[in-house]
């Protein structure tokens, strides 16, 4: 059977990874979080004080972009893949609020869109993926197979985003995660590279009221109709 690309995209905490991961091993597809990836990046350029004040150093960045390992591999302590930067585990660090509130100033520069793209697009080459990110279905993929495009209302994502937050910080607050997924959802969708868009051929689902295994059975039903037609 062929092997299909699923895309999906959408705003930010809206279960997006948690339902293309399963959705993977159910199909036994890779899933690729393109969200680490320029997460890492972030953190890259954090450690290398490339960002003062919210204001990346773009020229200094793209002096070293090339040189940057983004990796996904498998990490058997975790029994699941990890996100690798120049070959270190950095999984963890990538989810940071710290990297939450300056990842979408740096996934802003085309640059780096560009090179992240191309890794992408390398990585689905073969299909048997299933992709998530901002803009799967109109950048990197504008072909997949499948296109789905996740909503949730704001106040159910930073819920959502606050429980599993405060377990790793305790002092963050819901206000501080709505603030930083409103600032998110804005740039993602403002930026003159690549903005966060539905595909005109993409299917919505708003999980907003929607428990996962509901999620799971609507996504299948429609991944089945798709797979009838090719
Ligand atoms: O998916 P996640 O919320 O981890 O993504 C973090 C950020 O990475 C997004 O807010 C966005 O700025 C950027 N991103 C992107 N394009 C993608 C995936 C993520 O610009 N395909």
């Amino acid at each position: 059977m062929k092997k299909l690309i699923i895309a999906v995209d959408g705003f930010a905490s809206c279960g997006k990874s948690t339902m293309a991961k399963e959705l993977a091993e159910k199909l036994q597809y890779i899933y690729i979080d393109s969200g680490a990836m320029y997460r890492a990046v972030t953190l890259f350029c954090l450690r290398n004080s490339l960002i003062s004040k919210n204001i990346v150093d773009v020229s200094q960045l793209l002096d070293v972009l090339d040189e940057l390992r983004v990796e996904f591999r498998y990490v058997p302590e975790m029994d699941k893949n990890g996100t690798f930067l120049n070959g270190e585990n950095v999984e963890v660090a990538i989810r940071s609020s710290e990297v939450s509130s300056l990842v979408s100033e740096v996934s802003k520069i085309k640059e780096v869109r560009e090179t992240m793209v191309k890794l992408q697009r390398e990585m689905g080459k073969n299909g048997g993926i299933v992709m998530d990110g901002r803009d799967i279905g109109t950048v990197v993929f504008p072909n997949a197979d499948v296109k789905i495009f996740v909503t949730a209302s704001l106040e159910v994502r930073a819920t959502r985003r606050y429980k599993e937050q405060i377990l790793k910080e305790p002092n963050i607050t819901l206000k501080e995660i709505k603030a930083n997924l409103n600032h998110r959802d804005f740039l993602d969708q403002n930026r003159s590279e690549s903005p966060l868009r539905q595909a005109a051929d993409a299917i919505v689902l708003d999980n907003s009221e929607m428990t996962p295994s509901e999620q799971m059975s609507w996504l299948l039903e429609k991944i089945n109709e798709k797979i009838a037609k090719i």
